[in-house]
């Protein structure tokens, strides 16, 4: 099964998408990689996700990515006498270490980082910024506010502060067991939640040892500020654009995005551009004219996937939302402004024999029009510098790992087949043009470039390319 889009599509799962039935019907719609919030699953459900999603794999034959998504340190008021409280403009309000039930004066806050770095000026978002606070007065035991934006305010509502860089990992202990749990059911991909600095990126890495790609999800303004340095340290990049649009202004968040999804293509590392893409889906059968506007912009911007949240975990019409990205993806990539777009957005390759083979790769293939560059990928990371190109002609990353294969499943353009190491040189072309063929790529009579490394087997080593015909049974070489 090949996909006839190069953009990728990410659904997370939830209650609406928990079977097996539902899950193979997503992958079918469209879906590329499930991702599962750990927000709002115990590890028992999620080893039974992971059980059905490989079952689907097996299936289809097609490797499919696992993102696991961490919940991250989740900052929360205490609780109120009688449940809530009505906070006005203008009012003077306190957040202490008490954990005496609140009222409309004050309300215990139970994360003294928070004391330790709020400073006078500085903005508290509650309840996803329908409430906002400014720190009139800070000391190590409690804050004063003054209410810019009154409202209800009820037991536990979550706290932002866009303003304050905090004391604390990004790892809270919650996160930690659900990781090495994730790690040990096999997944593929870990997104860090709320992460602040690239220091956080180093202490996942530190427990994931390559068993896992990490992921950065970028929804703190202090993130945004670093980005060039996270981007250094992290595998791929997600806009989420929900929290993001909390502790920024809302229309700051696009401009993230655009700066987001470049700096991921200079880099040759995957950005996921994520949340409320197709929102009124969630219970429409057809999303507003503007989501769609929204999903083509990030297709138009070249970002590796786009990502469905409720609206696949929650919604009344998981399948059709995913069939809606996937028809979106497929019209925008055969506009005729998209090539221009992308091609003037291209980065120079870097100074390694990769990047200038797969520089070399996708001017042959555009050149004499080509049917598709084939890699010979084990890490997967010749795979990604080869989509770093953006080439028109679509990417076969060939693997012996299913681990590099179900990684690649979320970068752009990229078709992976697990399929053990070649023996030799002829192996390599033969077996190239034979998978391009079978997967529907390439017709007989038709040509391919492939990409390798010799000695055969060596990581890192890609340092050939080769024009082959593609035949139904025999292979010449040209
Ligand atoms: C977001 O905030 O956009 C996001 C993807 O995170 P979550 O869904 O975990 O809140």
């Amino acid at each position: 099964m090949r996909r006839l889009r190069r953009a990728k599509i990410v659904a997370t799962l939830g209650p609406a998408s928990s079977t097996p039935a539902v899950i193979s019907r997503l992958f079918q719609a469209g879906a590329d990689v499930f991702r599962v919030n750990m927000s709002h699953t115990s590890h028992d459900r999620m080893r039974e996700l992971i059980g059905m999603i490989r079952a689907v794999e097996t299936e289809f034959e097609r490797p499919i990515g696992i993102l696991v998504d961490l919940q991250g340190p989740k900052l929360r008021l205490g609780t109120f006498g009688g449940g809530h409280v009505e906070l006005k403009r203008n009012d003077t309000f306190t957040l202490d270490a008490d954990p005496a039930p609140g009222n409309a004066t004050r309300v215990q806050l139970p994360h003294p980082e928070i004391f330790a770095a709020a400073e006078p000026g500085h903005t508290l978002l509650l309840d996803d910024g329908k409430v906002r606070l400014t720190v009139t007065e800070s000391s190590p035991k409690h804050i004063v506010t003054r209410v810019e934006v009154g409202g209800r305010l009820s037991d536990r509502k979550g706290v932002s502060l866009p303003d304050s860089t905090l004391a604390f990992s990004a790892l809270a202990a919650k996160d930690r067991s659900d990781l090495e749990a994730a790690l040990d059911a096999g997944i593929d991909w870990v997104a860090l939640s709320f992460i602040q600095r690239p220091e956080d990126i180093a202490e996942a890495k530190k427990i994931t040892r390559g068993r896992a790609a990490v992921m950065a999800k970028i929804e703190k303004p202090q993130a945004v500020n670093r980005l060039d340095e996270i981007m250094d340290l992290a595998d791929g990049l997600m806009v989420a654009r929900g929290d993001l649009g909390v502790e920024m202004p809302l229309e700051k968040v696009p401009g993230v995005q655009k700066q987001m999804t470049r700096l991921g293509r200079r880099a040759g590392k995957p950005v996921i551009v994520a949340t409320q893409m197709l929102e009124s889906m969630i219970n429409a059968p057809v999303p507003t004219r503007a989501e769609v506007s929204d999903v083509a912009a990030a297709i138009f911007e070249g970002a590796d996937a786009v990502m469905l949240s409720a609206e696949s975990a929650a919604g009344q019409y998981p399948a059709e939302a995913v069939a809606m990205m996937n028809r979106i993806a497929i019209e925008v990539e055969h506009d005729q402004n998209y090539r221009s777009i992308i091609s003037a957005q291209r980065a120079e390759p870097e100074a390694t024999g990769a990047d200038a083979i797969s520089d070399a790769a996708r001017q042959i293939a555009e050149t004499l029009d080509l049917s598709a560059i084939v890699c010979w990928t084990s890490s997967g990371s010749t795979g990604l510098r080869v989509a770093r190109e953006r080439p028109r002609p679509p990417i076969i990353a060939l693997s012996p790992n299913v681990a590099t294969g179900r990684r690649l499943s979320l970068i752009w353009g990229v078709h992976c087949v697990v399929t053990e190491d070649a023996h030799d040189q002829d192996d390599m072309v033969n077996r190239a043009s034979r998978i391009a063929f079978k997967e529907g790529f390439a017709k007989a009579g038709e040509r391919i470039i492939i990409a390798a490394g010799l000695p055969l087997g060596t990581p890192g080593a890609t340092n050939m390319l080769r024009l082959a015909f593609v035949g139904q049974d025999t292979m010449q070489d040209e």
